[in-house]
């Protein structure tokens, strides 16, 4: 599948209960730098540090600071995508955050308040993970009364709309749990379309967006675009259209913007390769054609001399539950050189993994292109990478240009070092593992393997295998997403275990692997279901892909490779034979690549239903108990450093320097001024 090359992996999102809670604000200094920025509800707010920034050359700290504007600019098409209320209640909530005179201590104000801070950091109304619409702790009548208070010049209100009227519209939105109360609904016998809270669609069923669609494809057509992804898909006067998402069209107040920053940047690119990269990007934003968004994609796969890199646009499509319409992005960076040996050298050996990987032949590329692989550090976060962010990044989500032209693969390491730093001393291993022996080698091995992990995840799984010809590369729909983080996954795991990696010198030595096999089993099959409320499916593809495997492993794999045992009333898991473990996830292996290469949506349901979904609920309780109280939350996310730019009297810049002591209200405050260009309602 095309989709989905987003990694957020288990060890980097650390796991536990919600607090429900606003929390007093948490400093904690490591090595000078703060980490810690802020604790709420079910989240932590994290800082990450750029090293070596410093060290790059002024035109080139001139492109990062280009590019970190362009990349904040899209901050309000995310809102907007992921549910029509979303920006005109973000701002109206700050209008009474910044205008309310009553006592900021009262109950309802903190409640009000910590509303707003889940919004900002979900960048809407649900949940930014498990989807749900938040439960508001003020009342109605308080929301009403502040929004009363503030002077309507203040408010996001529509041509012609009263403050009474405002309030009349929000607020059921806001506190009736029956309204968009899922932003995207990905599985379930209903209309997915019509069931999902998000605004990719308006006014138009599932049948009505298949049958669109399915029109527009072309099944002989060799290097098909991807169909969907930069428009709306509405229904008006009976007849169903895109609205595209282009400088002239739907959020163009936005895209203007971008493409204005993104004009700077070409002006100092560091060559013409990444000149004709952004170039092109500004041309498909201009134009909305998704032609010039694959000349886009191909000229950035082949752009790798280049120090500094980014991504900027419609990129990934989860939030889709068809997998088509793609949430706007954007990730600043710079290669991490030391780091990036690492993954030259799994990349160096790409086919040799392909080649010996227990997957059947048909199913193998004969030659595997092109997979670059590098470890980055991040600059900036934008749109859907922010405040929660990926700690690997696979693109591009064409199939035909993955195919043709190779993918770039990155670990984005000073983010995944800020997770390290801010968990340790978390408490949860120690929990959950069951002996010393796990803990131990949790401790010893525990960062390098996830690292590998990762690498081996983004630079190898996702580009293994090929579909067979004339496969409909969305033939396992709602599945889809999660089958191909499984077979990443897989293609992961089993290679961990090889020899190969210490005759590599990627593991120190042959027995590491087991720290990454008890982590994973661990945590797929009890710890990530913290992240699930009681009662409650496991939803998410990645979340969902990783019970899967873990799932369907103790399952199949027998009571002598690995088990749940019970020790003083607690579950944990026991790995009797690693060995055999790594055979169950060779098996597995080869079977979803064959569902994959053959679209086999039945075998793909029958596999995601069967072991990825449901959860034990007695299991389920006792793990969230287990959780409460070790205080650890289940999300984290960042803010961004902020961009100090020094300009000489004719305004060139002379020195761009990063400031790091911004913090979560005041960054989300800024950003709601600074960068919010578009209407609160986007038709
Ligand atoms: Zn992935």
């Amino acid at each position: 599948m095309r989709k989905l090359m987003i990694t957020l992996s288990t060890a980097a999102a650390l796991l536990s209960a919600c607090s429900g809670n606003v929390q007093k604000q948490e400093e904690v200094a490591n090595d000078d730098f703060t980490y810690q920025v802020e604790k709420f509800a079910d989240l932590e707010v994290l800082r990450y540090q750029v090293p070596g920034f410093e060290e790059l050359s002024l035109q080139q700290r001139t492109l990062l600071y280009y590019l970190s504007q362009a990349a904040l600019e899209g901050r309000d098409i995310l809102f907007d995508q992921n549910c029509k209320y979303n920006l005109q209640i973000r701002r109206t909530l700050e209008a009474i955050y910044e205008n309310y005179e009553g006592d900021r201590n009262d109950e309802q104000f903190r409640a009000l308040e910590l509303y707003l801070k889940r919004v900002w950091f979900s960048n809407g109304i649900h949940h930014h993970y498990a989807e749900d619409k938040f439960k508001p702790g003020f009342s109605a009548d308080f929301f009403a009364q502040c929004v009363s208070a503030v002077k309507p010049e203040a408010l996001p209100l529509k041509e012609g709309q009263s403050v009474q009227q405002l309030i009349a519209e929000l607020t059921p939105v806001i506190q009736d749990s029956t309204i968009m109360s899922k932003r995207t609904v990905q599985s379930g016998d209903g209309d997915l379309i019509l069931a999902s809270a998000n605004n990719y669609y308006d006014g138009v069923t599932q049948a009505e967006v298949e049958a669109f669609y399915a029109a527009m494809k072309d099944p002989k057509d060799e290097k098909p675009v991807m169909y969907g992804l930069n428009s709306r898909l509405v229904k008006e006067n009976g007849v169903v259209k895109e609205k595209v998402w282009k400088v002239g069209g739907l959020y163009t107040e936005a895209l203007e913007r971008i493409v204005g920053w993104l004009e700077k940047a070409a002006s100092v690119a560091e060559n013409d390769a990444q000149k004709a990269v952004i170039e092109t990007l500004i041309e498909y934003y201009r134009t909305g054609d998704l032609k010039k968004f694959d000349d886009y994609a191909m000229l950035w796969v082949y752009d790798l001399d280049s120090r500094i890199d980014f991504v900027n646009g419609f990129t990934e499509s989860y939030g889709d539950p068809l997998g088509m319409k793609a949430s706007w992005e954007s990730v600043v960076n710079f290669k991490n050189i030391e780091a990036t040996k690492r993954t030259e050298v799994i990349s160096d050996n790409a086919q040799w993994f392909e080649d010996n990987s227990p997957v059947a032949k048909e199913f193998k590329k004969e030659k595997v292109k092109g997979v670059s692989a590098k470890v980055i550090t991040v600059a900036m976060l934008g749109g859907d990478c922010y405040p929660a962010t990926p700690i690997g990044i696979n693109l591009p989500n064409s199939n035909w240009i993955r195919a043709a032209y190779g993918s770039k693969s990155v670990t984005i390491e000073n983010i995944t070092e800020a997770y390290d730093r801010a968990s340790a001393g978390g408490g949860q291993t120690k929990e959950f593992a069951w002996s010393d022996v796990e803990v131990n080698m949790l401790k010893e091995y525990g960062f390098v393997t996830d690292n590998l992990h990762t690498d081996l995840h983004e630079c190898l799984g996702h580009g293994s295998g090929k579909l067979l010809p004339g496969v409909d590369p969305d033939a396992l729909r709602s599945y889809g997403s999660t089958v191909e983080e499984a077979r990443a996954d897989l293609f992961a795991l089993y290679y961990v275990a090889d020899k190969k990696m210490v005759e590599l010198n990627l593991l120190p030595n042959e027995d590491a692997y087991k720290a990454e096999y008890y982590k994973y089993m661990m945590n797929g099959l009890m710890t990530q279901l913290t992240r699930v409320e009681l009662g409650n499916n496991v939803e998410e593809a990645h979340m969902r892909n990783r019970q899967l495997i873990a799932r369907w492993a103790l399952e199949n794999a027998g009571k002598e490779c690995v088990e749940l045992a019970k020790k003083d009333g607690k579950t944990y898991v026991v790995i009797h034979d690693y060995d055999k473990l790594r055979e169950a996830f060779g098996q597995l292996l080869t079977e979803v690549q064959r569902i994959k290469s053959t679209g086999d949506y039945e075998a793909a349901k029958q596999l995601v239903e069967s072991y990825g979904v449901k959860v034990d609920a007695d299991l389920h309780k006792e793990i969230l108990d287990r959780f409460a109280p070790l205080n650890i939350v289940p999300y984290r996310g960042f803010v961004n450093p902020r961009y100090v730019v020094t300009t000489d009297d004719a305004g060139s810049i002379t020195d761009v320097q990063l400031d790091y002591t911004e913090g979560y209200v005041e960054q989300m405050m800024r950003y709601s001024k600074e960068y919010s260009s578009l209407p609160s309602v986007n038709n």
